[in-house]
């Protein structure tokens, strides 16, 4: 069982974006960290428990399903494999660009 502390912040270039010569290893771990902050917030603000985000284990002989949770827009998400149980924290996902949560925020202030 593993833990990743990720800060989404490091996987992404000034504009915000998946750099383009990011290293493949790099990417990957890219790709499911923006795509757990974009089901995770996607849910807000009806997040109280552990949602399914569809997305699967990042272990190739693992693949299990993986759960996301966050409590409120200014805490890290944190996900988890059910399979597993490798987890994670992803701090710095505020105004991503897959940030649904604290976008959804602004629009209805
Ligand atoms: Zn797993």
């Amino acid at each position: 069982m593993s833990s990743y502390t990720s800060n989404l912040q490091h996987f992404l270039d000034k504009n915000g974006d998946i750099p383009l010569d990011i290293h493949p290893e790099g990417r990957k771990m890219a790709s499911f960290l923006t795509s757990v902050v974009d089901r995770v917030t996607a849910s807000f603000p009806f997040v109280r428990e552990f949602i399914k985000t569809g997305l699967k284990c990042m272990k190739t002989d693992c693949r299990g399903a993986i759960i996301g949770h966050f409590r409120n827009e200014n805490e890290p998400i944190v996900w988890q494999c059910m399979k597993c149980s490798d987890f994670g924290s992803i701090s710095d996902w505020q105004n991503s660009h897959w940030d649904k949560a604290t976008n959804k925020i602004k629009k209805t202030v």
